[in-house]
């Protein structure tokens, strides 16, 4: 079976974890600080904190954000759950904007028209978070503008864009925001096995995030309430998590983000042969806007069902018996039962939900070899043409 996605470890990758395996320290040791530095950099943001998953990642960004309850968080349908389950860990409630129908990322206009439905409701979002659709930022221009407006906290999720540039910069700058999260698992552009990060300019909040990661624990007297200039001393000043990264992974991470830019460039390079070949088929292609420049951590193709008969369903299965790992992302957010029983219905989303209707996800990774990508591309013009 092809999959459609999966890590690439060289030899580099296994002699950097194996040195640490040997080495003094397994957990946050010289390595984590290493790692954070390296993203931080690479990213063009000041602080970077490293986290055990993209998911305690978000969690951490909400908390110091001070989302709680009575609180409201909105994002995307069109992602994984855990851009969601983040604000219902802190008590707050949870709430969706439709997507944009070209660029499967969350719409601006539609935004737009919630948040003046929620002022004049008094139930304004304390938090937005925008995800980056398969690698390709959100029109974050838009958004800040409005979080400007309505004075609501924006965090990236940028799990699939780590590598993406928007107008030019690297996402995770985080000049559209407060907070950018990426995610090191090891289906996304480089990865730590499980792992995360959230980068920001803010002091303030890297500070917290840093308390929240190592349960709420600091030796740092300028934050302690009885400074005791004592050796063994240490404070809890905040309930935090053991969210912790390793120096495994972490020493993982260092060694593949030196492969970043030819990880990306080979996703290109796959995206472009993908344009190029299934063209004229009864397809939609990934629109990409011009203000972004994706990481291609997803190809989703659409059943065209204008031109076609053949539905999505069909085609799926027809793939999957071709040994070919075909995916759906995402089944909308709203749609499934633990978000049902919140509330949520079917119909509440529409763009989103058709979208999912008709969506396939193809096979994309570095080490996707040309001859399977033909193969790929020749049994889908097998079912199609
Ligand atoms: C992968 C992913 C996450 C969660 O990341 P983990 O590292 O698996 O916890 C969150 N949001 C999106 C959009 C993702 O794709």
């Amino acid at each position: 079976m092809i999959p459609y996605g999966k890590q690439s470890i060289n030899k580099a990758d296994l002699a950097s974890v194996l040195e640490v395996l040997q080495s003094d320290w397994l957990t946050q040791g010289p390595m984590v600080p290493k790692f954070e530095r390296e993203v931080a950099n690479k990213v063009g943001a000041e602080y970077a904190i490293a986290v055990n998953s993209g998911t305690s990642a978000l969690h951490i960004a909400c908390l110091a954000l001070g989302l709680g309850p009575r609180d409201y968080l909105w994002t995307s349908p069109n992602t994984f759950v855990a851009s969601a389950n983040c604000a219902l860990y802190c008590g707050a409630k949870i709430d969706f904007v439709d997507i944009n129908p070209h660029t499967y990322n969350i719409c601006p206009a539609a935004l737009k028209l919630k948040l003046e439905q929620a002022e004049r409701h008094g139930c304004l979002p304390k938090i937005v978070i925008p995800v980056h659709f398969s690698g390709q930022a959100c029109e974050m221009d838009k958004i800040k503008e409005l979080a400007n407006r309505y004075k609501f906290k924006i965090i990236e999720d940028a799990s699939h864009a780590f590598g993406g540039r928007y107008k030019d910069l690297p996402i995770g700058n985080s000049a559209y925001s407060d907070i950018t999260i990426f995610s090191f698992h090891p289906v996304k552009i480089i990865t730590t096995a499980e792992g995360g990060m959230a980068v920001t300019n803010n002091e303030k909040l890297a500070k917290r995030m840093q308390l929240l990661r190592s349960h709420g624990v600091t030796r740092d007297p300028k934050l302690m309430l009885h400074n005791k200039n004592e050796p063994w001393y240490y404070e809890q000043i905040n309930l935090g998590f053991n969210y912790r990264m390793t120096d495994l992974q972490a020493a993982l991470g260092l060694s593949q983000l030196t492969r970043l830019t030819d990880f990306v460039e080979k996703r290109h390079y796959l995206a472009s042969a993908y344009n190029k070949e299934l063209q004229d088929l009864p397809l939609i292609l990934p629109f990409q806007h011009k203000d972004t420049f994706s990481s291609y951590h997803l190809y989703v193709i659409q059943v065209n069902t204008h031109r076609t008969s053949l539905p999505r369903n069909i085609l799926f299965k027809k793939l999957q018996n071709a040994n070919i790992g075909v995916n759906l992302h995402y089944i909308p957010v709203h749609t499934q039962p633990y978000y049902q029983s919140l509330g949520f219905l079917r119909g509440n989303f529409p763009r989103s939900e058709h979208y999912a209707d008709h969506a396939i996800s193809l096979p994309m990774y570095p080490g996707l070899t040309e001859e399977e990508q033909k193969y790929i591309i020749n049994q889908l013009k097998l079912f199609l043409g």
